[in-house]
């Protein structure tokens, strides 16, 4: 097969450790041949995020908090110097751990405001970062759940934010297709990452979808990695303001 990403370059934020799915992406994109640059949001795992980087052949790791627009501009500038982008996979979420295992009628305004900004705002956000970057195109991915369609138990507010942030992959999509920047959202099966251990009996969860999904199974981080690569490469050329199910087929199932 050829590979399928040559000659481009990736930008991956979303990296905390081996288990994020931005960590299997990472390796499928090399895999292809695409040129990494790896982003993490504070010195707190600046370390892990380096070695990480250095273990997938990373060319450059940044620290980049998305609700900081300075370090988003600082972002801009250090891949402008460095030759620009051809794809950006925003792989980060985050919502209040309280958030996540009480009744949604009870989530605070604050802790509603956080998991947007975090998790549904930072796309619009990272795009106007990262489209000048793209002069002649580019793709534009993110990663979202089912929670955002449907009531999944303790999913909550984030549900909530994966709805927003699916509906901004639509208005993203339709403003820059016109600069051929494709923007489009895998919405991956669950998988047990420091993410997702903070929602409440997740494993509750896992345990469904290997009875009730038509394969069977839970997803598997590196299939999520095999689709980002199809949406970041030409073979996805005119696939724009999509929603890819990468759940083994969970997604369509009613009981
Ligand atoms: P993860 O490894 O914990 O990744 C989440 C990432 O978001 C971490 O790298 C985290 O950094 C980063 N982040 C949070 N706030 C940030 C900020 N202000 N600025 C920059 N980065 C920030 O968990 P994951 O499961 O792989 O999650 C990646 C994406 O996949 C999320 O959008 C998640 O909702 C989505 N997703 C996950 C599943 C699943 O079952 N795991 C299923 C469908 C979709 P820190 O660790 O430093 O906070």
């Amino acid at each position: 097969m050829p590979n399928l990403l040559e000659g481009k370059t990736a930008l991956i934020l979303g990296v905390a450790n081996k288990w994020s799915l931005a960590y299997a992406i990472a390796q499928a994109y090399r895999r292809e041949g695409a040129k990494l640059v790896l982003t993490y949001q504070g010195e707190r795992i600046k370390l892990t995020v380096e070695e990480l980087g250095q273990s997938l052949g990373a060319d450059k790791v940044f620290q980049c908090d998305v609700t900081k627009e300075e370090e988003l501009g600082r972002l801009t500038s250090e891949l402008r110097n460095d030759g620009g982008l051809d794809t950006v996979m925003h792989s980060i979420a985050f919502a209040n751990r309280e958030d996540l295992d009480r009744p949604f009628l009870e989530t605070s305004r604050a802790g509603y405001l956080l998991a947007q900004e975090v998790s549904a705002y930072s796309l619009v956000a990272v795009a106007r970062a990262t489209a000048p970057l793209m002069p002649s195109g580019g793709s534009l991915l993110t990663l979202t759940y089912l929670g955002s369609q449907r009531v999944l138990p303790n999913y909550n507010v984030m549900g909530v934010a994966k709805a927003a942030l699916e509906a901004t992959v639509r208005y993203l999509a339709s403003d820059l297709g016109p600069k051929k920047i494709r923007v489009n959202a895998i919405s991956a099966g669950p998988v047990k990452t420091a993410s997702a251990r903070a929602i409440k009996d997740f494993s509750v969860i896992l345990d469904v979808v290997t009875q009730r999904a038509p394969l069977r199974r839970n997803t598997e981080p590196a299939e999520v990695g095999d689709a980002a690569v199809f949406l970041a490469s030409d073979l996805s050329r005119g696939v724009t303001g999509n929603i890819i199910y990468v759940d083994s087929g969970f997604h369509i199932m009613g009981l």
